[in-house]
């Protein structure tokens, strides 16, 4: 069946019997149809990536760069028209659109920049002993909804740079920008390098599984993350899970109420609180709670909430129907406890997976609001008296991926913040990324780390090479 984005495999469009569609979630309308594609389109896709494996390996490291940062320039010759797509399939506001946008092109520019060079730990003439940085074949990336075309960025361009090629698949319920992005790809790319096939969950599982596939770069959920690391192990393939968080956020005393309320709102609510690394839990200083909380409320009411493609909306609907449904079921949780709400609660009737920004006063500390990962504008504000309390409560969580803290006194902000088990910690600032700069979680949160040379050096082997004169 004919669609207007096909999947890509070995340089060609490839048709799919089957098809399923993508749906805006801020009119719960159609937007198209996409391509479905089955195991055999995955042993084709893997063939070609195996196939172009030698060749792509073996170009100079700096043509594969070269062609890296022209995926960059082939975004930003579409601008446009992947910010559109972008706020269509996901939802997101316009300022969030290009946000995203052009952290995919800085990320394909920048992270071509990057190299491993060969380490000499021995070098007597002929005598030598070196530890270089290989690539490891073919990479299955598989990416979530949320920020659908920059997080598959993060996998392919330190892949590519690093001389692996690709499989790559979004999730089903934002495929388009990315199944653009792979189609557009082959005008830069050597036919087989990077292969973009959309398809169900069951597609994900069964590139875990695959034998000819060397490693699984996987951003998604710490529930599917367990099940792609189960899988994974039939061939000992090479991991980098990055999963979800439940991150907190500490307000010391010492802060302006006022001042600190638009980073605090922003912090949590940023895409409609659909990222990994939102603030999910306030802790706020019981000196100042019920300052912070009313101008957190008074901030929030200010926030215009709608359909992205209108001007000045700044926050969108939740991405798709079963998110929609348990943030929902979230907030009956909290109305079945009898939680109050200082700000939201109901979700609207009108049409879209719309959830208003929705505080939760205090809720008690084992209370699903505050022990789950919300994935939607639902945010619990708790109280603390003590440092020492606080940082128990922050660090009792099975995830670590991020967490943040707020204070005047920065030395006692950063006291605080090194006992945090989180991979990154922001001190009066949150969700400061970087291609040079490490990021990955802690605990259940995930393994490995993406960007920086860290990152680079996941889509490598590390080989030793010695040599010495043969002896006469
Ligand atoms: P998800 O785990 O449901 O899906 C992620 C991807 O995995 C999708 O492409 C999906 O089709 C695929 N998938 C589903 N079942 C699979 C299986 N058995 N084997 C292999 N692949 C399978 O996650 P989601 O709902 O799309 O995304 C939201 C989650 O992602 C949240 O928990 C969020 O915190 C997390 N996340 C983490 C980061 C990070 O960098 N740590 C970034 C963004 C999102």
């Amino acid at each position: 069946m004919d669609t207007p984005y096909a999947i890509t495999i070995n340089g060609k469009r490839v048709p799919t019997a089957t098809t399923r569609a993508a749906i805006n979630p801020a009119t719960e309308k159609d937007i198209c149809l996409f391509p479905l594609a089955t195991r055999d389109h995955l042993d084709q896709a893997v063939v070609a990536a195996q196939e172009s494996f030698s060749i792509w390996r073996d170009r100079p490291l700096e043509e594969r760069q070269a062609l890296v940062a022209k995926l960059g320039d082939l975004i930003s010759e579409n601008r446009e028209s992947f910010i559109r797509l972008l706020i269509t399939e996901q939802g997101k506001g316009r300022a969030g659109a290009e946000w995203e946008i052009g952290g995919s092109i800085h990320w394909l520019h920048e992270i071509a920049k990057q190299s491993l060079p060969p380490e000499v730990i021995v070098d007597k003439g002929e005598e030598q002993i070196v530890t270089r940085y290989t690539p490891i074949g073919v990479i299955g990336g598989i990416t979530p909804w949320n920020f659908p075309l920059l997080l598959a960025v993060w996998k392919i361009a330190p892949a590519l740079v690093a001389g692996n090629t690709m499989v790559l698949k979004p999730s089903p319920y934002t495929p388009l920008c990315t199944l653009l992005f792979g189609e557009l790809a082959q005008s830069v790319l050597p036919p087989g390098v990077l292969n973009v096939i959309s398809g169900g969950d069951e597609l994900g599982q069964w590139m875990t599984e695959h034998p000819g596939i060397g490693k699984i770069s996987f951003t998604g959920s710490t529930v599917t993350g367990r099940k792609v690391m189960s899988s994974a192990s039939v061939n000992l393939k090479r991991l980098t899970l990055e999963l979800g968080g439940n991150d907190p956020a500490i307000v010391l005393p010492d802060v302006d109420p006022k001042k600190i309320a638009k980073d605090l709102f922003w912090a949590s609510f940023a895409n409609s609180s659909q990222f990994c690394v939102a603030c999910k839990r306030l802790y706020i200083h019981e000196d100042v709670y019920d300052a912070v909380a009313h101008e957190l409320v008074e901030y929030a009411k200010t926030v215009t909430i709608g359909d992205g493609l209108t001007d000045g909306v700044e926050l969108g609907p939740i991405q798709n129907r079963m998110q929609y449904d348990k943030v929902l079921n979230l907030l009956q949780d909290c109305k079945d406890r009898g939680q109050r709400f200082l700000l939201g609660g109901e979700a609207s009737a009108s049409p879209g997976y719309f959830i208003p920004v929705s505080l939760v006063d205090n809720p008690p500390e084992d209370s699903r609001v505050v022990v789950e990962e919300a994935f939607g504008p639902v945010l619990p504000l708790l109280k603390y008296r003590d440092i020492d309390d606080v940082v128990r409560r922050a660090n009792n969580s099975p995830y670590g991926l991020a967490a943040s803290v707020w204070g005047k006194d920065v030395k006692k902000a950063e006291a605080i913040a090194s006992r945090l088990e989180a991979g990154t910690v922001w001190i009066n600032q949150i969700h400061t990324f970087s291609p040079d700069i490490a990021f990955g979680g802690h605990k259940q949160s995930g393994i490995g780390i993406e960007n920086s040379l860290h990152g680079l050096a996941e889509y490598c082997n590390t080989q030793t090479l010695m040599r010495r004169p043969l002896a006469v």
